[in-house]
């Protein structure tokens, strides 16, 4: 309910806007959509601004972040992280450059102010120091105040320095930026998790915050952590502030290269129309464009207000949300089994895209935002691509909208559902579903399967229905007669996707292995196969394709898990559940079938070279990172292969030796972290000339 009494809406606004912060800054959890968090913080600035008297200390209005966690220790930031204050629309940017104007004391008649314009990235801000040429600490911004150490974490990051390219101007350095999850890195994440069945996350944004403020630096370092750089604290005896990002640049930092200065709010305005559909070309995530005064001098004079600077604002992009209508909540059912509620909605156009569908997550989402079927809804472009429910008009009620709930029972074989303690998905337990084999046939056959042209859930719905695919080799016993009898499917179409089939039955070993959507298998676990099977089953002179994939895949399907642990990238969790694979009476052919069924891998040439070497290095793995100053890392990782050893791209626990050169980034942490004994030049040549003594 909400009330029309300022102070008791204020108080109101606080204890909701409390609860939000400490789910998103604290938990990096949000359960209320950004957009709404802005409309109600904005409607406290809006009530303290005409009732000054209300304005407490502790209002959401004059902090900035959260509370910094005690699992790190604290930093105190000399000079205070701020937030920024928001402008929605052309109109408040021009109301934005009058107050700056206003308060650099310039008339009508006077030249426009410069600016400098950036992307405002979705990401973690955070704090680096350098002393001398070395970084020495990193932090969360926290409350402003007091920020966390996540220094380590931070190290494993690539694109952060660890040593600057120059000398900085002064004896410590502090450098703030963004850091991010790549839309790339964030997709292969979650597509991840899926294939492992756990819950997906809900935006780069909160889980380069988690991954950023939790414990262990090697799962920093797996998720591919990326930053732009946007501040130099202090004048360090510059103009402006787009001098500073060039000497940024020049020490070795990634600066955003869409940063622009501009003349006037004017420029200003155009610059933000540029983005607004740009901005979805990128590979990463931005909320806003950051509009700053350019000159320093400028800066000092306008100063700060309680949580934000006042040369400075961010420009929010208007969300992509339009009402529509909630006409029904179907459930589908995955290759894991979870149970989706998805909303069929009133065809509605948002951001260019006709939306039908959209995601409603789990059943705690549906009872927490109160939806019921028929309401009139507020659907938006989350992340500017997956469709969401944000709310329900709750005042477009008329009585007739119903309470959904969660079936007690699969929708496609009835068995009883489960729900996990502790876990927000249902589940059908069936592991024969036929929802859970089609959603299995569709990862067989889809893009990182062995990638069918026109094999859609539509026409493998037929399939499997008709009991003419049971499992993935039936595909490839299909012919154009067969697909022609298909709903929907004319002569052209059946011969297009016969073709794409036939095209379809010779590919790469580590795609067939990764199609077959064993638990725990994503692409490079796939591939870390496929490179130990041509290792082991080396081909022979004249060894059919055929043959070879035939021997290479009973050599996978017969490996006991000890061995596989054996196998480079491959640990215990993961050899486990290839051998579970593999011991199913329903699965443990299933390659074979394929095979039987004219599936072939391309295979090595001919007695290619991967019988493994004998030599000092024998059975170990090194990694090679760095600049070394005799080797190039081709050389370096030629000489080890030619000392039996095998050079890695990344460092486990499994990794015998690093060898760090000049530069050494996040894989010298991640082996420092785990104990993997670190080699120099010299080091790495004393062990290769054991190799060859003279
Ligand atoms: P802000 O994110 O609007 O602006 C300040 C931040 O912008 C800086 O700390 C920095 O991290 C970032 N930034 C990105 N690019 C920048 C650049 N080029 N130059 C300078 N800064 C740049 O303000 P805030 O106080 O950090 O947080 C508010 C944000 O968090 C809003 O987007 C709000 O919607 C969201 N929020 C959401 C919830 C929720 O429950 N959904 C709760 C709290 C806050």
């Amino acid at each position: 309910m909400t009330t029309t009494d300022p102070a008791a809406r204020a108080t109101e606004l606080r204890a909701i806007l409390d609860e939000a912060n400490h789910r998103y800054h604290v938990l990096d959890a949000p359960t209320m959509e950004d957009v709404e968090y802005d409309r109600l913080l904005r409607e406290l600035y809006d009530i303290e601004a005409a009732n000054p008297e209300l304005v407490t200390s502790d209002s959401p209005t004059q902090r900035v972040g959260g509370p910094p966690s005690t699992l790190f220790a604290s930093v105190r930031h000399d000079v205070p992280m701020l937030s920024l204050g928001n402008v929605f629309g052309a109109d408040e940017l021009r109301e934005f450059d009058a107050r700056v104007r206003r308060g650099l004391g310039r008339g009508p008649d006077d030249p426009p102010v410069d600016y400098v314009c950036e992307l405002k990235i979705d990401g973690l801000a955070i704090s680096l120091r350098y002393e001398g040429r070395t970084f020495v600490r990193g932090a969360t911004r926290g409350d402003g105040t007091t920020g966390e150490d996540v220094t380590a974490n931070l190290r494993t990051v690539k694109a952060i320095p660890l040593r600057l390219l120059a000398d900085p101007p002064g004896d410590v350095l502090e450098v703030r930026g963004e850091v991010f999850m790549p839309r790339g890195a964030f997709a292969a994440l979650n597509e991840q998790l899926e294939r492992d069945g756990k819950p997906l996350y809900a935006n780069a944004r909160n889980t380069t915050a988690g991954t950023v403020r939790q414990k262990d630096p090697a799962v920093t370092a797996s998720r591919n952590l990326s930053i732009w750089a946007y501040q130099l604290v202090g004048a360090h005896g510059l103009e402006s502030h787009a001098e500073s990002l060039e000497l940024l640049r020049t020490l070795g930092f990634p600066v955003n290269p869409n940063v622009r200065r501009v003349a006037g709010i004017d420029e200003v305005i155009a610059y933000v129309d540029a983005w607004a559909d740009a901005r979805r070309e990128l590979d990463y995530e931005t909320d806003g464009i950051v509009v700053k005064v350019d000159s320093l001098a400028e800066q000092a004079t306008l100063g700060f207000v309680s949580r934000a600077p006042r040369w400075a604002t961010a420009y929010k992009f208007p969300a992509q949300q339009v009402t529509t209508r909630l006409e029904e909540i179907e459930v589908y059912v995955g290759r894991t089994g979870a149970m989706t509620p998805v909303a069929h909605v009133t065809p509605v156009l948002v951001g260019g895209t006709t939306v039908r569908n959209a995601t409603l997550h789990n059943i705690d989402e549906i009872r927490r935002k109160d939806l019921r079927v028929g309401d009139t809804v507020v659907l938006q472009r989350a992340g500017d691509v997956i469709p969401e429910v944000v709310s329900a008009v709750v005042d477009a009620r008329d009585g007739s909208e119903t309470v959904w709930e969660m079936p007690s029972t699969c929708p496609v074989c009835g068995t009883e559902a489960l729900r996990e303690e502790g876990e927000v998905v249902t589940r059908c337990p069936n592991p024969f579903c036929p929802a859970q084999r089609i959603g299995g046939l569709l990862h067989f056959a889809g893009r990182g399967g062995v990638d069918i042209d026109g094999l859609g859930y539509k026409i493998m719905l037929q399939l499997a229905e008709r009991e003419l695919v049971k499992e993935p080799a039936d595909i490839f016993r299909l012919d154009v007669e067969t697909l022609e009898g298909l709903e929907r499917l004319g002569r052209k179409s059946a011969e297009n996707l016969a073709a794409a089939i036939g095209a379809a039955r010779r590919r790469p070993l580590a795609r067939i292995i990764n199609a077959l959507g064993i638990r725990h298998v994503g692409e490079q676990t796939a591939v870390d196969l496929a490179t130990w099977l041509a290792r082991e089953t080396p081909r022979g002179d004249d060894e059919s394709e055929a043959a070879w994939t035939q021997r290479a895949v009973t050599r996978l399907r017969d490996a006991p898990a000890d061995e596989l642990t054996e196998v480079f990238g491959i640990g215990r969790v993961v050899a486990e559940a290839i051998a579970r694979f593999f011991d199913d009476e329903h699965t443990r052919h299933a390659l074979d079938r394929l095979v039987a069924a004219g599936m072939v891998a391309e295979a090595p040439a001919p007695g290619a070279p991967v019988e493994p070497v004998e030599g000092p290095l024998s059975g170990k793995t090194l990694v090679v990172t760095g600049t070394l100053p005799g080797f190039s890392r081709e050389e370096a990782e030629a000489a080890i292969r030619a000392a039996g050893g095998h050079p890695a791209g990344s460092v486990s626990a499994k990794t015998d030796y690093l060898v760090a050169g000049e530069k050494a980034g996040s894989k010298l942490a991640r082996a420092e972290s785990l104990g993997v004994p670190v080699l120099d030049e010299a080091g790495l040549r004393a062990i290769l000339d054991g190799a060859t003594p003279e």
